[in-house]
C-alpha cells in the first residue's frame, strides 16, 4: 500500500517558470533545467508550447528545447494546450519523451483558464492524445482543481474521475490530479486517491500535483503515499502558481517532498543536496527568497 519507492516530476521549469512576473533569460532557464537533470530527478516538464501573447513567459519553448542537454535517463515532457501546440512540439519530436494535456474539474475554472467548456477541452484533447499516441510520446491527462476550485468550491470526486476516465480511454497513460489553489486537506486526498484507483484500475499511472497555497501540500503528499500513490509532481525552490484566479501561489517544494520522503526511508533516486543548489541558483537569478523550507535549512543532520 505505501510505496517504497517514489517518482517525482519536476515542473519548476514549467509551473514556476510561467508564473513568474519577469521573463526568465532563455540561457537561465537551460542552466537550471541541465543542472535539475543531473539531480537523479527522471522526469522533468521543461516548458509549455502556448501562445507567446498569452504566457509571454514561456514564448522560447523552442530554444529551450533545443537548448538543453539533459541525460538519456531523464524522460523530457512539455505541456501542450491544444493542437497547434502539438503542432510546434512535435517539430522537436526528437527532443520529447511525454506530453502532458490539462484541463478543470469546474467549468469556470476552465472556462477562466482556457475559455472552453469541459466537453469543447475534452474533444479537443481527445484529437491531441490520439495524435501524441501516434508519434509515441507518453501522455499524461492533468486535471486542475481536482480538489476543490476558487470559483465553484466543492468539485465532486466522481465528476472528476468521469473527465479521468475520459482522459484515460482517449489514450493518456498517466492522470495528475492537481490541487491548483491549494483547497485540499489531507483526509479528503486519502479518500480521493482510494477512490480514484478503484474508478480507474490498476493500468493507468495516478499522480498527486499539490499546490502549498495554505500550507498543506506536503500533509497532502503523505496522505496520496498512504493511499498507495507512487507518482508526484512539484516545483523547486516552491515556485510555481496558476493564471487564474491572481495570487495562486507555488507548488510543494521538490526539495521539501523529497526531505520528508527520504526522512520517512522512502526512495526518491534524487540526490537532495544537489536539488537544494538547483534551488539556491534560481534564487540567485530571480533575486528573491524562495518559499521552500529545506532550502532555507538544509537536510536533516542527525550526527
Ligand atoms: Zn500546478
Amino acid at each position: 500500500m505505501r510505496p517504497a519507492t517514489v517518482s517525482i516530476r519536476e515542473v519548476g521549469p514549467r509551473d514556476g517558470f510561467q508564473n513568474e512576473p519577469e521573463v526568465i533569460p532563455t540561457a537561465s532557464k537551460i542552466e537550471l533545467i541541465d543542472a535539475l537533470a543531473r539531480t537523479g530527478l527522471r522526469r522533468l516538464e521543461v516548458t509549455s508550447f502556448v501562445r507567446a501573447d498569452v504566457i509571454p513567459q514561456l514564448a522560447d519553448a523552442a530554444e529551450v528545447l533545443a537548448g538543453i542537454s539533459v541525460p538519456e535517463e531523464v524522460a523530457v515532457s512539455v505541456l501542450i494546450p491544444n493542437e497547434r501546440g502539438l503542432e510546434s512540439a512535435l517539430e522537436q519530436r526528437e527532443r520529447i519523451d511525454e506530453i502532458n494535456v490539462f484541463l478543470s474539474a469546474s467549468e469556470t475554472h476552465n472556462r477562466k483558464n482556457v475559455n472552453r467548456s469541459i466537453d469543447e477541452s475534452l474533444a479537443g484533447l481527445e484529437r491531441v492524445l490520439g495524435r501524441a499516441r501516434e508519434a509515441g510520446l507518453r501522455c499524461e491527462g492533468v486535471i486542475s482543481t481536482s480538489f476543490g476550485c476558487p470559483y465553484e468550491g466543492y468539485v465532486p470526486p466522481e465528476r472528476v474521475l468521469e473527465i479521468a476516465a475520459r482522459l484515460r480511454d482517449f489514450g493518456a497513460q498517466e492522470i495528475g490530479f492537481g490541487d491548483t489553489t491549494g483547497m485540499a486537506n489531507p483526509a479528503q486526498v486519502g479518500v480521493f486517491f482510494a477512490l480514484a484507483r478503484e474508478t480507474l484500475g490498476e493500468q493507468v499511472e495516478l499522480t498527486a500535483h499539490f499546490h502549498n497555497t495554505r500550507g498543506a501540500g506536503l500533509a497532502n503528499a503523505f496522505a496520496a503515499w498512504q493511499a498507495g500513490v507512487s507518482s508526484f509532481e512539484s516545483s523547486f525552490g516552491e515556485l510555481g502558481g496558476c493564471p487564474v484566479p491572481a495570487g495562486a501561489t507555488g507548488n510543494v517544494a521538490s526539495e521539501d517532498l523529497v526531505s520528508m520522503l527520504h526522512e520517512m526511508g522512502v526512495q526518491t533516486g534524487i540526490d537532495l543536496d544537489a536539488l537544494i543548489s538547483c534551488a539556491r541558483r534560481a534564487q540567485e537569478i530571480l533575486g528573491r527568497p524562495l518559499g521552500s523550507h529545506t532550502l532555507v535549512a538544509g537536510p536533516v543532520d542527525w550526527h
